[in-house]
């Protein structure tokens, strides 16, 4: 395995004959030699030498080559899902998600943990690795293959060299290598990117449909931000800061105070920030029955939504605002840039459901070209939960499977002592 360790996905590699090979069995487009050579147009010389490779790799298994009376039919060759496993972890704001997946990116197993506001990266990312080693004690390498990646989804942007920037207030992440901190723990390659493209790439993988070529996620968590996929690719913008949907200015009300210094941006009324600021102003007006009792410190974003599905009016009315606000922003994206699907999720958008959706698509409907709007889906995340980890992992696996990564698995066969030191 190569000693490089990646923050975004590496060059293609020279040997592409092996990755389209290993792509055809993998998706199960072809899975026999001659149904290579048939679907690839290469040589047979060539699709033996490739399949060998990926057989020695531990990348491919081959079938019995005698007919036997169970199993698989001779001759068959397979993607070896247990070859390898993934850590994937999204940090958010107030919590992380870290997850297990095998090289198909098969969650094998899951783990939440609570985030100081404003964690810096030593502490973020100290919670993380502590998660980690109970992921892979949960997992021992009996149970799983070898750490091969891992992918991290972090809160903001991610530049084109890798470092994160610093797009909260609380501090300490501008320029700061993800990838470099864990790396020189665990050895192995490493992603990183905005926890919201993590998220879309996981939500698309999950969906699989032809809308999620041209999708907007929005991600509503503590902050909003979104992540845009155009034509299959994910869009990053000149400087990786596309997608900061939660800075668009919706109000002209100057009382709406963003930390980012302006006033009125959407995450001003649509954020689980937001909502919980006018959750205890209704709570202390006594406007809110759901709310009523409850200590300020201790209402939640989450109080906001559960009062709102339960019938508070209060509640209902800060769910309505925040998605009118939202949907306002939506319709203007919408005119821009035409997504065939609109998901909105994140852990409070996913838990919202209708109440987000219903506004939005009202806004769309009366505001966004009717050529725009006609097809145009508008749905809940799937999978809220583990959209982020899904995407991070499925990430790192693509990633693993392609260009130098795949070259390098291959050297690291032929010289062993080029192998990581896998957890
Ligand atoms: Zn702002």
């Amino acid at each position: 395995m190569s000693k490089r360790l990646a923050s975004t996905p590496p060059v293609a590699s020279s040997d592409t004959h092996l990755e389209q090979v290993l792509r055809l069995i993998l998706e199960g487009s072809a899975n026999t030699r001659p149904d290579l050579v048939r679907v690839t147009g290469l040589s047979r010389k060539i699709v033996i030498q490739r399949v060998d490779q990926l057989i020695a790799m531990s990348l491919v298994r081959e079938g019995p080559t005698v007919a036997s009376t169970g199993g698989r039919p001779p001759g068959r060759l397979d993607f070896v899902a247990d070859a390898g496993s993934v850590l994937a972890v999204s940090l958010g704001a107030t919590g992380l998600t870290a997850a297990i997946t095998d090289l198909s990116g098969h969650v094998l197993a899951t783990r939440h943990r609570r985030l100081p506001l404003g964690a810096r990266p030593d502490v973020a990312l100290a919670a993380a690795e502590a998660v980690f080693t109970r992921l892979l004690e949960d997992r021992p390498t009996k149970a799983r293959g070898p750490l091969r990646g891992i992918g991290v989804g972090v809160l903001g942007p991610v530049g084109p060299d890798g470092l994160t920037m610093d797009t909260t207030r609380d501090g300490g992440w501008a320029g700061f290598s993800v990838a470099d901190w864990f790396s020189s723990k665990y050895n192995v390659p490493v992603w990183v990117d905005n926890e919201v493209n993590m998220m879309a790439a996981g939500e698309a993988r999950e969906r699989s449909t032809d809308g999620c070529r041209n999708m907007l996620y929005v991600k509503m968590g503590t902050g909003i931000g979104a992540g845009l996929i155009s034509d299959g690719v994910l869009y990053r913008g000149a400087s990786g800061v596309a997608g900061e949907i939660g800075h668009m200015t919706i109000s002209n009300d100057r009382s709406l105070v963003c930390w980012c210094g302006n006033s009125g941006c959407l995450g001003t009324l649509a954020s689980g920030r937001a909502i919980t600021k006018f959750g205890i102003a209704a709570m202390r007006k006594g406007d809110s029955p759901f709310l009523e009792g409850m200590p300020p410190r201790q209402i939640r974003d989450e109080h906001i939504v559960a009062g709102a599905l339960a019938g508070d009016e209060a509640c209902a009315q800060i769910m309505a605002r925040a998605g009118e606000a939202l949907g306002l922003a939506v319709a203007g994206a919408t005119n821009l840039i035409n997504p065939a699907l609109i998901v909105i999720g994140g852990r409070v958008g996913g838990k919202a459901g209708h109440l987000l959706t219903e506004p939005v698509r009202q806004s769309v409907d009366k505001r966004s070209f009717p050529l725009a709007t006609e097809s145009l889906q508008i749905e809940s995340s799937q999978n809220a939960n583990i959209a982020g980890v899904a995407g991070s992992a499925d990430t790192v696996i693509r990633g693993l499977l392609s260009g130098e990564q795949l070259e390098a698995w291959q050297t690291a066969v032929d010289d062993p002592s080029m192998e990581p030191a896998a957890g």
